[in-house]
């Protein structure tokens, strides 16, 4: 769609069109609650374009989640896709739960999905500065034009906050360290005889080791901890209505008790087991090294870093690579905005207060906004899955239950698209 124009008028904009903005979107063209003139999906990268980045980076050639949790509505949407066109062997076997889908089925099938509902019509190619929430619909300030709305669903992931170590962070910090999900960090652009290393012992640092290593070039994990082997990234007990998810439930909403007791849930740095079988194989045939200390210390030597660790051990690398992780979720650059700006309710660490049935923010009257939100960023509602794929169906469930009645009376004398 290009440009947003000015004063365009939508009943749902959504903000972000990742996996849980592409979710949304198929979700409520699918229930026919709204036809796509009346949808914008606001995102100056492209549908699926900020994940598909990071798989890349990282190498993802797998997903870690199964094949029933992907960007459409009916479960087995996937495996029926991939039957279609021959190509069940993209289903990968593991040990615990069901198969999981190499990475370039689970892009096709929601590249399918977004032609299907022609998502990329309806996408206003630029970035959300503000969202104003008033009485009667939402104003969207986007760096190509405002948009008004009846309803502003906010998907926009972790933004771009993720985690360096202290060491590099320093206004000095040598220029060869660089972060994975940096956007313009490109492995292809990797040495082919450089010595790499990667900090982090994680799922990410593990897939990356595995991808950077190949002959001639030298491969160091700098991982301060031992590994720690986990399919998923929290218990299956989350994935539904559960006695963990009353539990989360019965502390204030955006609360430091809802905080903590994601974060104790979720199994963050922990590495799924086929990717622990790579890195051991890598370190095996010592096609990758591994070093258990800190790095303490990283001097830029005029190209390479050397790096010190508290063990006393140095290494002098061409690039350094932080697989550290993503910051606070609500820490991006819109939410720091609507926590600054807005009259929008927020609580321990910014996070959005909002109500937990229908994942709406509350306004500071605590009457619930026009405004919801789906992602990490509705984690103390949906629990550690909130940011995965299976977060996003459960979100989806939510915000189309209550537009479901709210949208009812709203429609501007249009019939929904049939789809
Ligand atoms: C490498 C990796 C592998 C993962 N594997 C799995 C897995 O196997 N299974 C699983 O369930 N989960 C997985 N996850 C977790 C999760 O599913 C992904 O992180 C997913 O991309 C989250 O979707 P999202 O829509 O919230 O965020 P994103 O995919 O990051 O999308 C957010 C979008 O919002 C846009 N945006 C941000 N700010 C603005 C703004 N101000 N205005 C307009 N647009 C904006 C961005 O451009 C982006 O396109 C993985 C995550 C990573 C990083």
């Amino acid at each position: 769609m290009g440009q947003a124009e000015s004063d365009t008028d939508a009943l749902v904009t959504i903000v972000g069109g990742g996996v849980h903005g592409v979710h949304l979107a198929v979700r409520l063209l699918r229930a026919e609650l709204i036809g796509p003139d009346a949808l914008r999906i606001v995102d100056p990268s492209g549908l699926l374009e900020s994940f598909r980045r990071k798989c890349r980076q990282c190498g993802m050639v797998e997903l870690r989640s199964p094949f029933v949790h992907h960007v459409g509505t009916d479960p087995f949407s996937l495996r029926d896709f991939a039957r279609a066109r021959g190509r069940e062997a993209e289903f990968v076997p593991t040990r615990v739960g069901a198969e999981r889908p190499t990475a370039s089925l689970f892009f096709d099938h929601a590249e399918w999905l977004c032609d299907r509902y022609d998502l990329e019509s309806i996408r206003v190619d630029a970035r959300v500065t503000d969202v104003v929430d008033r009485r009667d619909g939402v104003r969207v300030e986007t760096t190509g034009g405002r948009v008004h709305a009846r309803w502003c669903l906010l998907a926009v992931g972790h933004g771009r906050s993720f985690t360096y170590p202290e060491w590099a962070t320093e206004p000095d910090s040598p220029r060869a360290v660089t972060h994975v999900w940096d956007p313009t960090f490109d492995p292809d652009a990797v040495g082919e005889t450089s010595t790499v290393g990667i900090v982090g012992g994680g799922i990410t640092a593990g897939q990356l080791a595995t991808t950077l290593a190949q002959p001639g070039r030298d491969v160091v994990v700098f991982a301060r901890s031992p590994f720690h082997v986990e399919t998923l990234e929290a218990s299956t007990d989350w994935m539904h209505v559960s006695k963990a998810m009353e539990r989360l439930h019965a502390h204030p909403p955006a609360s430091r008790a809802r905080e903590e007791l994601v974060a104790e849930a979720r199994y963050d740095g922990t590495i799924p087991p086929y990717v622990f079988r790579r890195v051991q194989r890598a370190l095996e045939d010592g096609h990758v090294d591994l070093e258990r200390s800190e790095i303490a210390v990283a001097t830029d030597a005029g190209g390479p870093v050397v790096v010190t660790c508290r063990d006393g051990s140095a290494y002098c690398l061409d690039e350094l690579i932080c697989a550290t992780g993503f910051d606070s979720p609500y820490d991006g650059e819109l939410f720091r905005h609507l926590r600054r700006e807005s009259t929008l309710q927020t609580g321990y660490r910014g996070a959005p207060v909002l109500d937990d049935d229908t994942l709406r923010w509350l306004r500071a009257d605590g009457s619930p906004s026009r405004i919801a939100v789906s992602g990490i960023a509705a984690q103390q509602v949906l629990g550690p899955f909130a940011r995965n794929v299976v977060g996003a169906r459960r979100a989806g469930k939510l915000i189309v239950g209550f537009l479901e009645s709210e949208l009812e009376g709203e429609r501007p004398g249009r019939s929904p698209a049939k789809l």
